[in-house]
């Protein structure tokens, strides 16, 4: 049977531990892609590739069409302009689905029911990078928010919803202040919200919006957001349903798909070989769905579930109590690899 290329970038800080880690679970369980490897991020622009992408990036991207990526550094204030945000607009990836769910009671959390999908509209919003200097003591930003863009992503969350089973469709915005872009994009959810009477629908404010999600979670299915509240909303729920290390993330668009996980290249302990493998992981989950190897994916998943229950975990999830590094969590993956739940 052919295997599916698939582009794959190893990142920085604590990337290329946990790029290896995923590899060597997806290889033991013979996940059928091929791998493709590209370097982008601080050495290509360092080289000279001044949006930190080579030529050789591009193609391959172009010709796989999918993308495994370990987290990548963002420089703060000056430098190059975010990569994240780069690749997502070039390649229409208009679509950030973050999943997070708990795993009461294998990993400690406050919220043992939660089991809720942030779908982020991924292109618009004050991600756009466009600023400038109105004043030498004046800076404006840009928050885009269109029609399309917005009736894409709200489609796209009810879509999900329905294929999910999931029952309700939260939208989340600041459209009491913001009155012509969240406005905008509040509007486009009511109204797409009435070609779906089967789903039950609510809308918050964002303060108070994600206090909610953060006090109780298990109130919410999916919640569909702007870029910014929806980025700041998926660091939350993965945080609170045990670490921001846990979950993983699809954005896709209608040609291209890029898997990752949820959070960034964590600088802090990079190179300790101490980092949690499972938010890539559960990317490289969603890949394998994506491309409809579901066997392959459910595979890995139940072994990753039984590593947790039979309490081999990170640091960030054993808070305090026993832990293990990287390597040593994907082979228990490993080992774990053809068992049930
Ligand atoms: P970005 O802007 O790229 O999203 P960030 O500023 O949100 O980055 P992260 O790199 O996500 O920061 O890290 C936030 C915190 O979570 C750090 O303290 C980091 O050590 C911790 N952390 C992130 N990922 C992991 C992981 N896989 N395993 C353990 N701890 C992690
Ligand atoms: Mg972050």
């Amino acid at each position: 049977m052919g295997r599916t290329p698939v582009t794959v970038a190893r990142g920085d800080g604590i990337g290329p531990e946990i790029m290896d880690a995923v590899l060597r679970i997806l290889e033991a369980a013979d996940a059928p892609i091929e791998p493709e490897y590209i370097d982008i991020g601080k050495e290509a622009y360092l080289n000279g590739w001044t949006t930190g992408i080579t030529d050789d990036a591009w193609k391959s991207l172009n010709r796989t069409k999918l993308f495994l990526k370990a987290p990548i550094t963002t420089p703060q204030g000056g430098g190059y302009k975010s990569l994240n945000v780069t690749i997502r607009t070039t390649l229409g990836l208009y679509a950030n689905v973050r999943p997070t769910m708990s795993l009461a009671p294998f990993v400690k959390t406050k919220h043992p029911e939660m089991d809720l999908v942030v779908i982020r509209e991924n292109e618009e919003d004050l991600y756009t990078g466009i600023e400038y200097q109105q004043t030498p003591e004046v800076v404006q930003s840009m928050k885009l928010i269109t029609r399309p863009g917005t009736e894409r992503i709200i489609r796209y969350a009810f879509e999900y919803a329905k294929k999910h089973g999931r029952k309700k469709v939260t939208c989340i915005t600041k459209d009491n202040i913001m009155k012509r872009s969240d406005g905008l994009f509040h509007e486009v959810f009511e109204e797409v919200a009435k070609e779906y009477p089967e789903l039950e629908t609510d809308h918050w404010i964002v303060d108070i919006g994600l206090a909610k999600i953060a006090d109780t979670p298990e109130d919410f299915d999916v919640v569909v957001m702007p870029n910014l509240y929806g980025d700041i909303g998926s660091d939350i729920a993965a945080q609170i349903s045990g670490s921001v290390g846990l979950a993983g993330s699809a954005n896709v668009g209608d040609e291209y798909a890029m898997f990752e996980a949820i959070h960034g290249s964590a600088p802090d302990i990079a190179g300790k070989g101490i980092a949690n493998p499972s938010g890539l992981l559960n990317g490289a989950v969603q890949l394998l769905l994506h491309i409809g190897e579901a066997e392959a994916a459910e595979n890995i998943q139940n072994a990753w579930l039984k590593t947790l229950e039979d309490g081999v975990h990170t640091g960030d999830i054993a808070k305090g109590g026993k832990s293990v590094g990287s390597k040593e969590f994907a082979d228990a993956v490993i080992e774990r690899l053809g068992s049930r739940p």
